[in-house]
C-alpha cells in the first residue's frame, strides 16, 4: 500500500512510514494511492458479516498486503471488540450508537486500532515511541484507553484547561503508567498548533521518535469507515435511499465515510452537522473556505475552528471528479451534490436533547442531538429517505449538561461512575511552543 502527500502526490510512503509520521513533511495529509472498490461478493455477503469481518475486507483491500492476514485478523479482533448497534427512534431515523467502547466515543475505533497497528510496526524498535495528541475531549480518552500499557510506546496527550468535561478529564489525566496529560492554558486549536509545530520541528524529530494520534493519522481514519458499512448492514435490504448524518469538528469521521462510499457503499448523501464552529458548512454554502479561531460550545468535541481533514475532502473529491487535481469549483460542486451542511446554536442543540427523550423515549448527547437536527432539516426536503445519526459520545461523558438540559438525573454507566473517584494528574503549561519544548525536554529525554 502507498500514500501520498494531499500536497504532493509525488511524495509516497508506505503503510508504516504514514502510521509513524502521522503528517508528511509538507504538512498535508496522507492519502491511500488507491481506494478500491470492493467487490460485489462482499456486498452480497455484507448482512452475514461481523464488524471485524467487515474490517478485514475494508483493509485488506486497501493494504494490499501490507500485513499478513493472520496478523490483520489479530489487529483488528483486538481493537474492534465491541458493537455499533442501530437503534430506531422511527421507521425513517435511527441512531447508531458508537459509544460501546472503553472511552465511551466513536474515538474508540480509531484510537484501539491504530494503537494495535503502532504496535504491531513497532515490533523490533528499540527506541520508545511517543504519541503526542491533542484533543479537543474525546480523542484523548480513547487515546489512552487505546494504548494503555502498550509495551514501547508512551502518549502525551494536550487538552485544553477548563474545556473538557469533569468526566473526559479523568478518563485522560487518571490513567497514569504510560500515559501523560497536559493541561494548556488555550484552546483546542492551540493544542493542535503545539502537536503540529513538534512535528515540523525537525530538530526535536532528530532526538526524539514521535508520532501522532489525531484524526490526521490515518490509521485512525480507516477503522471508522468499518461502521459505515456496520450501520448499512443492519438496515433492511429494501427501502428508500441512505443517508448518514454526521456531527462534526475535524471532520474525521465524515472523511471515512466518504472513505467507505468510495470503497462503494451506496450512501446517498452525507450530512456535515455542526455547531456555531460551521466553516465546512459555510463554505458548502458559498464556495469559499474561511477557516477561524474555534469558539466553545456546549458540544466541545466539535468546536474546531480549521478542521484538520477539510484537506481530505477536498482531495478525494479532486480525485473523484477526474484525473489529477480538479479547478477549485469543480471540488465544491462536487463537494456539496454529495454532502449537505447544516450548523446549530446550543440553544436549538438543547431544545434537540429534549425533543429526542419526549418524543423517542431516546437519550442523545449534545453531539447526537445536532446530528438529528440535522437529519431533521434534510429529510424535510428529502423525506423519501432513510437516516442513520451517528451518535458519538455516550451522553453520560456530558453528564453536568444533560442532567441541566433534560431536568433529572441522567444515568451513568459503572465503568464510567469508577473514574470520578479517581485522582487527576495533569501538568498545566501555557500555549507557548517554548514551554511546550522545554517540558519534552525535561521530561521526554
Ligand atoms: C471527536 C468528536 C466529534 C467530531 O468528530 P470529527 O471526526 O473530528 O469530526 C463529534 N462528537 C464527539 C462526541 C466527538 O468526540
Amino acid at each position: 500500500m502507498h500514500l501520498y502527500s494531499t500536497k504532493n502526490r509525488d511524495l509516497q510512503v508506505d503503510l508504516k512510514e504514514a502510521v509513524f509520521r502521522g503528517l508528511p513533511e509538507d504538512n498535508g495529509l496522507y492519502m491511500p494511492n488507491e481506494i478500491p472498490r470492493l467487490p460485489d461478493s462482499f456486498f452480497a455477503q455484507l448482512p452475514e458479516l461481523s464488524m471485524p469481518e467487515i474490517g478485514f475486507a475494508v483493509c485488506e483491500a486497501l493494504f494490499q498486503g501490507a500485513i499478513p492476514a493472520a496478523d490483520l485478523h489479530h489487529i483488528i479482533d483486538e481493537a474492534i471488540n465491541f458493537p455499533a448497534p442501530l437503534v430506531y427512534l422511527n421507521p425513517r431515523q435511527s441512531v447508531l450508537e458508537l459509544f460501546h467502547g472503553p472511552s465511551l466515543a466513536f474515538k474508540d475505533f480509531g484510537a484501539r486500532f491504530m494503537a494495535q497497528l503502532m504496535s504491531y510496526f513497532n515490533r523490533g524498535e528499540d527506541q520508545e515511541l511517543t504519541i503526542l495528541v491533542a484533543t479537543s475531549g474525546d480523542t484523548g480518552g480513547a487515546v489512552a484507553a487505546g494504548f494503555y500499557q502498550t509495551p514501547g510506546i508512551r502518549v502525551v496527550i494536550l487538552y485544553p484547561s477548563g474545556k473538557v468535561s469533569p468526566l473526559q478529564e479523568k478518563q485522560l489525566t487518571t490513567l497514569g503508567h504510560n500515559i501523560t496529560a497536559l493541561e494548556i492554558e488555550g484552546t483546542f486549536d492551540d493544542c493542535q498548533a503545539l502537536v503540529k509545530q513538534a512535528f515540523l520541528d525537525q530538530e526535536l524529530r532528530g532526538k526524539l521518535r514521535i508520532s501522532s494520534a489525531n484524526s490526521i493519522n490515518i490509521s485512525r481514519l480507516i477503522p471508522q469507515s468499518f461502521y459505515y458499512f456496520e450501520a448499512y448492514k443492519q438496515l433492511p435490504k429494501e427501502g428508500d435511499p441512505v443517508v448518514f448524518a454526521i456531527p462534526s469538528g475535524n471532520f474525521g469521521n465524515l472523511t471515512a465515510g466518504l472513505l467507505a462510499y468510495q470503497m462503494g457503499l451506496p450512501v446517498h448523501q452525507f450530512i456535515a452537522a455542526t455547531n456555531a464552529n460551521d466553516v465546512v458548512p459555510a463554505y458548502l454554502q458559498a464556495g469559499t473556505y474561511h477557516p477561524r479561531p474555534s469558539v466553545p460550545t456546549l458540544s466541545n468535541a466539535m468546536d474546531v475552528g480549521n478542521p484538520s481533514n477539510f484537506a481530505r475532502m477536498v482531495d478525494l473529491f479532486a480525485v473523484a471528479k477526474g484525473k489529477g487535481i480538479d479547478t477549485d469549483k469543480g471540488i465544491w460542486e462536487g463537494m456539496k451534490n454529495k454532502i449537505s451542511g447544516y450548523a446549530y446554536t446550543d440553544e436549538a442543540t438543547e431544545k434537540a436533547v429534549v425533543a429526542v427523550k419526549e418524543k423517542y423515549d431516546y437519550t442523545i448527547d449534545p453531539h447526537g442531538a445536532i446530528g438529528y437536527l440535522a437529519l431533521e432539516a434534510y429529510q424535510k426536503a428529502n423525506p423519501h429517505t432513510r437516516g442513520i445519526i451517528l451518535e458519538t459520545a455516550h451522553p453520560a461523558k456530558f453528564k453536568e449538561d444533560m442532567d441541566r438540559i433534560l431536568g433529572h438525573e441522567i444515568e451513568v454507566p459503572a465503568r464510567l461512575q469508577a473514574l470520578s473517584n479517581r485522582t487527576k494528574t495533569a501538568t498545566l503549561l501555557q500555549k507557548n511552543y517554548a514551554g511546550f519544548l522545554n517540558w519534552i525536554e525535561k521530561n521526554l529525554f
